[in-house]
């Protein structure tokens, strides 16, 4: 028997976004949204799955998410806690080896130093866990640099030249290239997404019914994926608020104790 089924709703696990679903953008949680998650996660199991990394999501969540959330996912499910208790971590560095990383850092550090572009500064590639991030100008260039640079890639299209030789050259290496901001792109492993934290649900619970609530469910957008997976009921939210009245209605749980 599953050790949620003493709830109500015993076979289902509610997964939330953090940012814009659980609270306003890059804020914290309010003590209203706490006090109301405590009520759900009486009849339900609940968990958050975030892109950004364990501090600064427990930071938003004021240092409740391992103790008032049924699983917490940081970086996509990268890091993965069932309440305390850490799964196993996974890295790019992990996922590729130290040989084929340094094939991919040598490749483009030689095509960033073959470029001619108005300003280089510092920190070409920089690594992260869960990816590299590579950026033509540097990332300690000034806001002034950062702008001027962004408006000649448009111009350019520099980065998008760069993806295109990275995708020919790493073909087949299960890799996957994401421009954003305004000076660099990622390159992470396809399928590292949310949809990655959907493993760590199946290899530790037994849930029928997993319910997916996020801000950012368009295409492009980082919910993109888990919210249409075939895995999961997506529910498109607009705010914290929303999700409150989505989920009181889903779960019969009144908005005010
Ligand atoms: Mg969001």
């Amino acid at each position: 028997m599953s050790e949620f089924a003493n709830r109500e709703f015993g076979d289902t696990l509610c997964l939330f976004d953090v940012d814009g679903t659980m609270t306003v953008a890059r804020a914290e949680i309010t003590e209203e949204m706490q006090e109301f998650m405590a009520r759900v996660r009486a009849k339900v199991a609940i968990g958050l799955v975030g892109g950004s990394d364990l501090v600064k999501i427990e930071e938003q969540m004021k240092n409740t998410a391992r103790t008032a959330y049924d699983f917490t996912f940081a970086e996509n499910g990268l890091t993965a806690y069932k309440g305390a208790q850490e799964l196993e971590t996974q890295s790019f560095l992990g996922f590729l080896g130290e040989q084929k990383m340094q094939k991919l850092v040598n490749f483009c550090l030689k095509h960033i130093a073959s470029l001619e572009i108005p300003q280089k500064r510092g920190t070409f590639v920089e690594f992260r866990n869960g990816m590299i991030n590579v950026s033509p100008i540097g990332r300690n260039c000034s806001r002034a640099e950062r702008n001027a640079f962004e408006a000649y890639d448009k111009e350019h299209g520099i980065r998008k030249e760069f993806v295109g030789l990275l995708e020919k050259e790493f073909a087949g290496w299960g890799l996957k290239f994401s421009i954003g901001g305004q000076i660099s792109f990622d390159v992470f492993p396809e399928g590292w997404d949310k949809t990655y934290c959907l493993r760590h649900v199946k290899n530790h619970a037994n849930f029928k019914r997993i319910l997916f609530f996020g801000d950012k469910t368009f295409e492009g957008g980082n919910d993109y994926e888990i919210y249409n997976s075939e895995e999961t009921e997506g529910h498109a939210v607009t705010s914290w608020e929303d999700t409150r009245e989505q989920l009181s209605k889903l779960f019969d749980v009144p908005i005010k104790a």
